[in-house]
């Protein structure tokens, strides 16, 4: 199919861009023998799993349902991270994963048993209490009161046999220097127990396909856990492994003036790009400018009865008309996996383009799919 074919709204995953992201991270798996695997929270157009696990070690899930789509779509390493276990998925979780990781000790006593009657690995989830970045602390495991990971205060050393290793998870689109500074926490308060591990886990967070990302000083820090203590070290990156590999393409229904210009678009903030709204921010839209760089600003919205379903305002060297396409950037990544059919919005189409730059609509959706979530 080619791209004016295409229906809207559709998400399109380029594989090209994918796997120039795939590249880099196999990149650095093969230079410090560090396992990258793919945060499936961010990013599980399962389509892509093959792509994915031909330079990646597998999957990250959060609970038994990412657990089983990683093991039935990749089948490589699978590793499972939950708050909280439930008694009645606990044992298909370990039956789908080769690492369980507990986030507090009562739930090690708890299951911990279980995994090792399978012969499974199981860690544990520390807070380095080490917050590095300011502002969104919706997305910061290490502020105050948070439930993620056990602190050094509640730390139980008694409690570690059979904990084969640390998990920590504290970035959020961050460079590796965050990761140097949060490093130095985990030394200074789990430090004595590091040797007696067999792996350590940095989580997710690493902007590592970003521009500006420092890969250099992250094969430091790699190395520096595994010189000193001997792990074997994993990330599991999300937003990395597909950055800007996605596009949301979308058609201009109406145009409308209210003290500025407007245009009413297919798609939606809230149902479509919810980060855009949480987040918030303002997504990169191709060919367009800041407000009032180009001669024609518009407001662009959604077709929902949202009032503050608006993805941004946006300038443009034409005027907008009924019918236009408009082709939002990074729209990979906590996009599809959010999405909902909230007022009854249909679901974007998945595309996946080729590297021969032909378009194939992977799924659509239609009408059932917004029925069968309700009764
Ligand atoms: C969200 C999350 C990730 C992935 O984070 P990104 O910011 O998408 O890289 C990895 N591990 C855990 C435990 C997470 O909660």
């Amino acid at each position: 199919m080619r791209f004016e074919e295409l229906p809207t709204p559709c998400y399109v995953v380029d594989e090209a861009l994918l796997e120039r992201n795939l590249e880099i991270l196999g990149g650095i798996m093969e230079r410090t023998g560090a396992k990258i695997i793919l945060a499936q929270k961010a990013f599980s157009m399962y389509s892509t799993y093959p792509l994915i696990g031909r330079y990646l070690s597998g999957t990250a899930s959060s609970g038994l349902y990412e657990a089983r789509l990683g093991h039935e779509e990749m089948g490589k390493e699978n590793h499972c991270f939950a708050p909280a276990y439930r008694e009645d998925q606990i044992d298909e979780i370990i039956e789908l994963c080769d690492h369980i990781i507990f986030n507090s000790f009562s739930q090690v006593e708890k299951f911990g048993h279980k995994v090792l009657a399978t012969g499974k690995k199981y860690g544990l989830r520390i807070n380095p209490e080490c917050s590095t970045q300011v502002g969104h602390d919706i997305y910061n495991p290490c502020a105050v009161g948070s439930r993620f990971g056990v602190t050094r205060e509640h730390f139980r050393p008694d409690l570690l046999e059979g904990i084969s290793g640390l998990h920590f998870h504290t970035l959020c689109q961050q460079n590796s220097d965050d990761l140097a500074t949060t490093l130095d926490a985990v030394e200074e308060k789990f430090g004595p127990w590091l040797s007696q591990m067999e792996w350590i886990n940095f989580g997710g967070g690493h902007h590592i396909t970003r521009e500006d990302y420092d890969i250099p000083l992250l094969e430091q820090c790699i190395r520096r856990m595994q010189d000193k203590y001997g792990l074997e070290v994993y990330l599991e990156p999300g937003e990395a492994v597909a950055l800007n590999a996605g596009f949301l393409v979308t058609t201009v229904l109406d145009t409308m003036k209210n003290g500025m210009d407007i245009a009413i678009l297919d798609t939606s903030a809230s149902c479509h790009m919810p980060d855009v709204l949480e987040m918030p921010y303002r997504p990169p839209l191709l060919g367009s400018g800041e407000p009032g760089e180009k001669p024609y600003t518009y407001r662009l919205g959604g077709p929902t009865c949202l009032s503050g379903d608006n993805i941004g305002d946006y300038s443009f060297d034409q005027p907008l008309k009924n019918g236009d396409r408009l082709v939002f950037g990074d729209m990979a990544i906590y996009s599809m996996v959010k999405n909902t059919t909230f007022n009854g919005m249909p679901l974007p189409a998945l595309v996946l383009c080729d590297k021969n730059g032909d378009y194939q609509v992977v799924h659509e959706f239609g009408y059932e799919d917004f029925r069968m979530r309700l009764a």
